[in-house]
């Protein structure tokens, strides 16, 4: 067997229907009493009802923020801390999909506040310690583990306005974390566990979603299939896959959960000569892959009318070289080695939309 480290995130995680309702509990918990509450602009409906959770149980909301935005711009994080100045928040509160909870991160960091966070997607952002913030056009990550949010409450109910189209990709995003988290290099047994049953449940919630997305059990499912992925992508060093949609996120302005379902069979397929175990582990998890993992993921984005091009997302040909050479300079482990050739073949197809192989 090989030599392995494993180390538990701290944090505590409130899983269930109706969970946003033990929100004042928890603030009670981090003996707090003046939550800041987090949105989007389109989220105010979330912030509004939690307000109304938190006066039943006698908790004035210091304020709320509804201007998160995706990918985390350093301005708008200046803009919160502005208004947080302004008042007497004890914790900060968010709610909505990464874009907010990646709001809630830098604002827990810089006032030393504790962060709950109520995901209403399933990018996983929630479960790691990594905070990905945008200045001048270029995103920047670190990890610290004081990035983690306190709590996580996983409310299904709250998903379940989520589009069929966000649904599906945002789920395969959550599959991407999990494929990398078997191949990564400080991968370890209870994460592999977690990355299988992870994609398994993911992989049997998704399409009955789009059969009947009024169905409550699948999208609870779902959700707890994304926790699982979220928890790999908070344990484990991301490989080429990550990188190179990071890239596309920050340097092309391409959206994130879709760009992780375009790009995801092409690195997999890039990867496979190095990942023979991974990859027939894969294949017991994916649905009729008759033990090919490609072919598995591949009928999967089909049933899930998954989109299949970047193209489709404003990216131009000739762009296709600029984030080769932008994937090519960055350093990070990847099972397979970084060949400048097989990285433009594989952005090309995706790209193009062409089927991986
Ligand atoms: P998002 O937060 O922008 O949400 C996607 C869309 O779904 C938005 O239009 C939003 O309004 C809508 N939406 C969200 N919840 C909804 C609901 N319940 N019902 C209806 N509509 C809903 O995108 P995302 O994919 O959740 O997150 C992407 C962002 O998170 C990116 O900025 C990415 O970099 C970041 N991220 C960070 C990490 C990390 O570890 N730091 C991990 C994953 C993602």
């Amino acid at each position: 067997m090989d030599s392995f480290e494993y180390n538990v995130n701290p944090g505590r995680i409130v899983f269930g229907s109706g969970s946003i309702n033990k929100l004042p509990e928890e603030i009670k918990r981090l003996n707090a009493s003046s939550p800041l509450l987090l949105s989007t602009s389109r989220g105010t409906k979330y912030t509004n009802k939690l307000a109304e959770i938190l006066r039943r149980a006698s908790i004035e909301p210091a304020g709320t923020f509804n201007n998160a935005v995706t990918h985390t711009p350093v301005s708008v994080t200046d803009q919160a801390m502005e208004s947080m100045e302004q008042k007497t928040a004890d914790c900060v509160v968010s709610i909505g999909g990464g874009s907010v909870v990646g709001l809630g991160k830098p604002l827990s960091i810089r006032t030393g506040l504790p962060h709950i966070c109520i995901p209403t997607t399933y990018a996983g952002s929630e479960m790691t310690p990594i905070l990905g913030e945008t200045d001048a056009g270029k995103k920047v990550t670190r990890t610290d583990p004081n990035v983690l949010p306190a709590v996580v409450i996983y409310d299904v109910d709250l998903t379940m306005t989520l589009p069929i189209a966000v649904c599906t990709t945002s789920g395969v995003n959550a599959i991407a974390h999990a494929v990398e988290a078997l191949y990564a290099k400080n991968t370890n047994p209870i994460l592999s566990l977690l990355a299988l049953e992870g994609v398994k449940v993911l992989a049997e919630a998704l399409p009955p979603i789009i059969q009947d997305p009024s169905s409550k059990p699948t999208r609870e499912r779902a959700l707890y299939g994304a926790w699982l992925c979220g928890t790999c992508l908070g344990f484990s060093a991301m490989g080429l896959h990550h990188k190179i949609c990071h890239t596309l996120g920050g340097s092309f302005g391409l959206p994130h959960a879709e760009t992780h379902t375009i790009v995801l069979p092409h690195a997999l397929s890039y990867n496979a000569p190095a990942i023979a175990k991974q990859m027939r582990d894969l294949a017991t998890v994916l649905p009729d892959s008759e033990g090919d993992a490609l072919k598995g993921l591949s009928l999967l984005l089909k049933s899930l009318n998954a989109p299949r091009a970047l193209r489709d997302f404003g990216m131009k040909e000739s762009d296709v070289d600029r984030a080769v050479g932008l994937v090519m300079g960055a350093q990070y482990s990847n099972p397979r080695a970084l060949e400048r050739e097989g990285v433009r073949e594989l952005l090309r197809r995706a790209w193009a939309g062409e089927t991986a192989r």
